[in-house]
């Protein structure tokens, strides 16, 4: 069965509006928001017509599945940049890390010191986020918002990376007025954590298809939509 191409451009559509009206709502400059649409569980048939319309920043959770889809669609290799937003094992970098624009889940000291000696010596460094579990959830990856700072210094200290910015997910469940808070939140951890590090720290990963228009009015800059974009489609 061929994909619902009508579908899928009206969904991209919606979502993009929404964006541009929640970031023109929130006075801030038109186009600083980046979607980058979430293509976990989505097969490579359905994301190419969605990179064709023009969805050029495509997320995924799971290494593995990243791996498989930069495969099956390397002809456009040129033209996607591939974010990766779920936990990053460290027996699977080595294969990540070259395929990927950012790393929006840098969830540990571990891991970050790890990417900065891959990256020593080498001409460009990879851009990264720090995962931060603001609902502090037992089943969430990241630093609490106590321990990130305890760890300042350290992450200051990893020369070789682009630390642009702090990654966070809301709670389970919440509507995007409950949510809001959250990313309030993380503007405030970034604040600080900036002033502390002397990093600008200018990225603010938050906002999901179901609140994604609260993260953009709390300063979102890239905001991370799968289901939205899909509804209606098989995937
Ligand atoms: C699945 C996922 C998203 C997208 O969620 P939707 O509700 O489908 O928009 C965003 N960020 C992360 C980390 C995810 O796992």
């Amino acid at each position: 069965m061929g994909v619902d191409l009508e579908r899928l451009k009206t969904n991209l559509e919606s979502v993009r509006s929404r964006i541009e009206a929640a970031t023109r709502r929130s006075g801030r400059v038109p186009g600083s928001v980046t979607l980058v649409a979430v293509t976990k569980m989505v097969s490579s048939s359905l994301v190419r017509p969605l990179v064709n319309l023009g969805a050029h920043d495509l997320g995924e959770n799971y290494p593995q599945e990243l791996w498989r889809k930069a495969e099956d669609l390397s002809d456009l290799s040129g033209t996607i940049r591939w974010h990766l937003i779920g936990h990053l094992q460290s027996n699977k970098l080595k294969r990540t890390v070259p395929l990927v624009a950012m790393i929006h889940s840098v969830d540990s000291l571990k891991l970050l010191r790890l990417l900065d000696e891959m990256f020593q010596g080498q001409p460009h460094a990879l851009r990264v986020c720090l995962q931060v579990n603001v609902s502090e959830e037992a089943s969430k990856h990241g630093w609490s918002t106590d321990a990130i700072f305890e760890d300042a210094e350290a992450i200051a200290a990893c020369h070789n990376l682009s630390v642009v910015g702090l990654m966070t997910m809301a709670a389970r469940a919440t509507t995007a007025e409950e949510a809001r808070p959250s990313f309030a939140r993380l503007r405030q951890i970034r604040d600080a954590l900036s002033q502390r590090t002397g990093l600008p720290l200018a990225e603010l990963s938050m906002g999901m298809s179901n609140d994604f228009e609260s993260a953009i009015e709390e300063g979102s800059t890239l905001v991370r939509v799968g289901s939205a974009l899909f509804e209606g489609l098989s995937p």
